[in-house]
This record gives C-alpha cells, sequence and structure tokens, in this order.
C-alpha cells in the first residue's frame, strides 16, 4: 500500500509534522481541534501493519470528502510492541507516551503481550499512563452476516469500567504463604466463615470505589443525553455482592441526582423519558445477558463494572459478527486512545485477507470524538454500501456463503480500496 503524503513515519525517533497543530485539552476537559490536527497512531502487531493503513486510507478519504482541503489529520507513527522492541529495545518507548499526551487523542492496532517472559501488558501500561477510566464500544449492525435474525435491532453502546475490580491484579494463590495469610486475616479479624475459606483457597481481591464509579456514570450519562439515546441500564450483581457491585447500583443512582442529572435522568421504573431524557434502569447482571439475545433492542446504553463489562460487551459484539466488526474507544478525562477490539492474529498475519473494520470504525468513532461527525458518517454509509454490494474479506465472505448468499472476497487493502470508492 502506498504511504499517503500525509503520514510521518517514524524514523530513528518521532517525526513531528510542520504544518499541523495538537489538538488542545482545554481546563475543563473539553478539546480545541484544529482543522489539521496531529493524530498519533500505533500500528499494532500481528497483522496491525495491514490494518492500520487501511483505516488511514479509510478515514482520509472520509475528511477529505467531507471538508475539501480545509481539514487534513496529520498522521504521526508512533512504536509500541513488537516493532518498538525490534528498533528501540523497549516495548513501550518514553517517547510514545510522551507524544500521546501531547496529541491528547490516538489510534492503535492490537499489541500482543507475549507469554510467560514476565512483560506487562502494554494495553493496561496505557491504560494507567492516561487513566482511560472507561472503554466504550458502540456495537450496531452494518450488514454483515451475523447468527441472530433481525440483528437490526442491535445499537447499543457499553460502557465498560476499565481502572477498577478484580483487574487491580490483587491475587493470591493456593498454597501460598500469602492466601493463607490473608484467609487467616478473613477468619480471625473480619468475621469470614471457615466453610467458605477451606485451607486450599485462592483469592482475588475486587475492589470497587466510589469516586471511580461515579465519573464512569457521569461519562456515560452526558454521552446518552448528548446522542439523543433513551434506555440506559446500570447491571451488576448487587444482591449478591452489595459492598461492591450493589455499591456502584447505588452510587450509579447518586449520580442521576446530581445537579447536572437531575432534570434529564428519570429514575422511577413505572416513568417514561419525554425528549430530552434518559431513564437508568438497574438490571442484574445475567438478565441483561439474556435481554441482550432475546429483546436486544431494550437498551441503548449499558453501564458496567470492568469484569460484567467484559462479559457483556463480547456478548453484544457476538450478536452483530463477532469483535471484528465492533470499535472501541478507551476514554478518561479528556485523552482518548481509540482501537480495534480484536487481538493480533498471528495465524493469518502477513497474508493480507485480515479484516480492518474494527479499527476503521474506531476511526470513525475518533472523528466523532473530534466532532467530525459528517466524515464519520461517511465511512458509515460507505461501509454498509459494502455489505449491500456483499464484498469483503475472506471472513465477511464466508459469512454470506454460510447464509447461502455468494459474496465477493478481497484482501485487506482491497477492501480498504472498496469502502474508499464508495465513500
Ligand atoms: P485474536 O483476536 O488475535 O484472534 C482470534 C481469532 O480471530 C483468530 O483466528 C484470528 O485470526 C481471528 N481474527 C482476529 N482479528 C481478525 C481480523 N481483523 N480479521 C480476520 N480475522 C481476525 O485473539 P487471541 O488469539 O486471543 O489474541 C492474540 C494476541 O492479541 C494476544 O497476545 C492478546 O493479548 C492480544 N490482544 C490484544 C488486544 C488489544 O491490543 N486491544 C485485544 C485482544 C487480544
Amino acid at each position: 500500500m502506498q504511504k499517503p503524503e500525509n503520514v510521518y513515519v517514524w524514523e530513528n525517533g518521532v517525526r513531528e509534522p510542520s504544518g499541523g497543530e495538537f489538538i488542545e485539552l482545554r481546563e475543563d476537559r473539553t478539546l480545541r481541534v484544529p482543522d489539521r490536527p496531529i493524530i498519533p497512531f500505533i500500528e499494532g502487531d500481528g497483522i496491525g501493519p495491514e490494518i492500520t493503513p487501511a483505516m488511514i486510507l479509510v478515514v482520509n478519504s472520509a475528511v477529505e470528502k467531507a471538508y475539501g482541503e480545509s481539514r487534513k489529520i496529520l498522521w504521526v507513527e508512533l512504536l509500541a510492541g513488537d516493532k518498538a522492541e525490534e528498533k528501540t529495545g523497549e516495548r513501550l518507548p518514553q517517547e510514545t507516551l510522551d507524544f500521546l499526551r501531547k496529541a491528547v487523542v490516538g489510534i492503535k492496532g492490537p499489541l500482543g503481550t507475549p507469554v510467560g517472559k514476565g512483560v506487562r501488558s502494554i494495553n493496561s501500561a496505557l491504560r494507567r499512563a492516561f487513566d482511560f477510566y472507561s472503554a466504550v464500544r458502540p456495537v450496531y449492525w452494518m450488514g454483515q452476516p451475523t447468527p441472530i435474525p433481525q440483528p437490526e435491532r442491535v445499537d447499543v453502546v457499553v460502557f465498560r469500567e476499565n481502572t477498577d475490580d478484580v483487574y487491580v491484579g490483587a491475587e493470591f494463590f493456593p498454597g501460598t504463604g500469602e492466601a493463607l495469610r490473608v484467609r487467616e486475616f478473613l477468619l480471625k479479624e473480619m468475621g469470614a466463615k471457615e466453610e467458605g475459606f477451606p485451607e486450599d483457597v485462592g483469592i482475588t481481591v475486587k475492589p470497587m470505589s466510589e469516586f471511580k464509579t461515579k465519573r464512569h456514570v457521569r461519562k456515560a450519562l452526558r454521552y446518552a443525553l448528548e446522542t439523543g439515546r433513551r434506555n440506559v441500564a446500570v447491571i451488576g450483581k448487587g444482591n449478591i455482592m452489595k459492598a461492591t457491585e450493589g455499591a456502584f447500583i447505588n452510587w450509579a443512582f447518586e449520580v442521576a441526582q446530581e445537579e447536572e442529572f437531575r432534570d434529564r435522568v428519570v429514575t422511577d421504573p413505572e416513568a417514561e423519558p419525554s425528549e430530552g431524557q434518559v431513564k437508568l434502569t438497574k438490571v442484574i447482571t445475567d438478565q441483561m445477558l439474556m435481554q441482550l439475545v432475546l429483546r436486544p433492542d431494550a437498551w441503548d446504553v449499558v453501564i458496567a463494572q470492568n469484569l460484567n463489562g467484559d462479559y457483556v460487551s463480547d456478548l453484544a459484539a457476538a450478536l452483530i459478527g463477532g469483535p471484528g466488526f465492533v470499535p472501541s474507544g478507551n476514554i478518561g478525562d479528556g485523552y482518548a486512545l481509540f482501537e480495534s477490539t480484536h487481538g493480533t492474529a498471528w495465524d493469518i498475519a502477513g497474508k493480507g485477507i485480515a479484516n480492518p473494520l474494527s479499527i476503521t470504525l474506531s476511526g470513525a468513532m475518533m472523528l466523532e470524538y473530534l466532532g467530525w461527525k459528517e466524515a464519520a458518517q461517511k465511512i458509515y454509509t460507505a461501509v454498509r454500501k459494502t455489505f449491500e454490494d456483499r464484498v469483503g474479506t475472506p471472513d465477511v465472505a464466508s459469512g454470506f456463503e454460510r447464509m447461502g448468499v455468494s459474496a465477493k472476497a478481497v484482501s485487506t487493502y482491497e477492501y480498504a480500496q472498496e469502502i474508499v470508492n464508495r465513500i
């Protein structure tokens, strides 16, 4: 694929383009987006070098068609993962973190974590560095093959808390001194019962904080209100885990009573939201998993803890064909990093057959985040047309074939071109 002239690849260091401007993060955490924003990208490992240029091709075309020469992204390559290790000896160079901070908004392909080398996940290092406390996954159908009938009923945005819960990694393995000490503390000092904590237990701690929950809930409610969504669910098994998921649900309803939301968030289960309002409802997690399958149109936004959000977003993605069709944004107080939801897919890397849609739709989501909605819309419309015309990467084509519909399989690059041709 030929490199567009607005892409500044890494060459012995990050290349800052002249003529571009950094997005400004104002004091109130809103963005001032210049007409020539510098947007960093991390190609990613495995299929990353195939899908990321495909995304850039499509986003460039959409921006040009929407705004002509008046707006243009200047893409700057940052290194992370295998490529960074090869070129700099580090998997996440400081230079990458520094530039991301200056640029405020960026996008990345998948990054692998080598197993058994004691290497920490770059994704979680990035999450921590920028406090991306909400993982936002919009799941909607665009015409691709799916496992359920009437997939147009699926249009839900999952807000997964990204910094709390069992993912904080306080784990005590069975049979170790640590597990025995924690067990003893729980039995002797905290009134825990012996039957729940036999000597061979492993223990994972599940913390949940009011501050972390409330900022996440505010973000989700603001999103629901700004985008005209109506039905917002806050999920959890508060009946079992009262101190954590139960508290999360209660805090969500406390946020709904804050001045910013009081008049716009309906919490009475019997009431219907009027124009400009949303309704917040508590739903038990297992109920939500069932409802998403049985009547997916019931919910517009789902607010979830970290672990429940993980389950729910994957189930929702499966309804419309899998994570390959779903975008994702890691969002904090202004800082945002958009990314493909699937992994590095080494089994197909280098073959030119990877589906570039997840990162491409993440690119569209990023455009919306910048306020460049017209360009995002052009991408959505064009992708829909490719499905109407039954063209896609081999995973898409074989999905159609399984449904008895003939389709044309094309390479990653050709697919990006097919999208561009329809913009
Ligand atoms: P994976 O998503 O890489 O692969 C699962 C299956 O889906 C494979 O058969 C693969 O070929 C297929 N697949 C994935 N993306 C595809 C695409 N765009 N087009 C066509 N087929 C696609 O999942 P995995 O094997 O569990 O993970 C591999 C690595 O990726 C691991 O190191 C994991 O840590 C990492 N990972 C990274 C991210 C991220 O950076 N956000 C997310 C998930 C996994």
